[in-house]
């Protein structure tokens, strides 16, 4: 019997993440790994954002789900080029995973990869996909208390969302619990106050999310 220990994995999982980092690099292509639970909006927060990205960014995204496209298809709708990746049972991307899907993307064409990963708070911290930026979605209807019980996620994102904004009044979610957690997990992490569906606070982000992927290309 052959037993792959779990080093061995991310040892090969980090290999795959430099090539993709060295060819999104050779594309001048800047590229964002997007994480959160199921549910916390994160596909509604790419619709938004990729609406209000009008500037001269050319984004692409790749889909993360266990089974199903209805994500990549929503994106489709927006005329926005999507592979979609069905892990098909992995509650995770893998570097690997994010390698076979970049063949589908004419990657010169675009200069911001927008990678949706699957709906997770545990392990997606752990596998680099060769972005060069994480955010982490976090929904007012999760809680403020995941920056406590998920440490690890929140440690490894440079940018947090507190999504769907417009629920806050119908929850007990405290904006200033999340700012004390990053103070510890994430002090250099920018924090994004969002309601997609209200188009509130989106065009800041997506200010934001230009600037960090101009700087990164010049
Ligand atoms: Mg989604
Ligand atoms: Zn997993």
């Amino acid at each position: 019997m052959k037993i792959v220990t779990a080093r061995k994995i991310l040892e090969a999982n980090e290999l795959a993440a430099q090539r993709n980092r060295n060819r999104f690099h050779a594309a001048g292509v800047f590229c964002i790994n997007l994480l959160g639970s199921p549910g916390s909006g994160k596909t509604t927060l790419l619709e938004a954002l990729l609406r209000h990205l009008d500037g001269p960014l050319a984004p692409g995204v790749i889909e993360g789900d266990i089974a199903g496209s209805v994500d990549a298809e929503r994106i489709e709708a927006l005329g926005v080029p999507v592979v979609q990746i069905n892990t098909q049972g992995a509650c995770h991307l893998d570097a690997g995973m994010v390698e076979a899907a970049v063949a589908d993307l004419h990657l010169q064409r675009l200069d911001l990869l927008l990678i949706e990963n699957v709906g997770n708070l545990v392990c997606t911290a752990g596998f680099d996909l060769g972005e060069q930026l994480r955010i982490i979605v976090l929904s007012t209807s999760e809680g403020h208390d995941k920056l406590i019980k998920y440490p690890a996620i929140f440690r490894g994102s440079q940018a947090v969302v507190v999504s769907k904004m417009d629920l806050l009044p119908h929850t007990d979610f405290d904006p200033r619990r999340v700012a004390e957690g990053l103070r510890v997990l994430s002090p250099e992490a920018a924090v994004f106050h969002v309601s997609a569906v209200r188009e509130e606070g989106v065009a800041e982000l997506a200010r934001w999310l230009a600037a960090r992927a101009s700087a990164r290309s010049d």
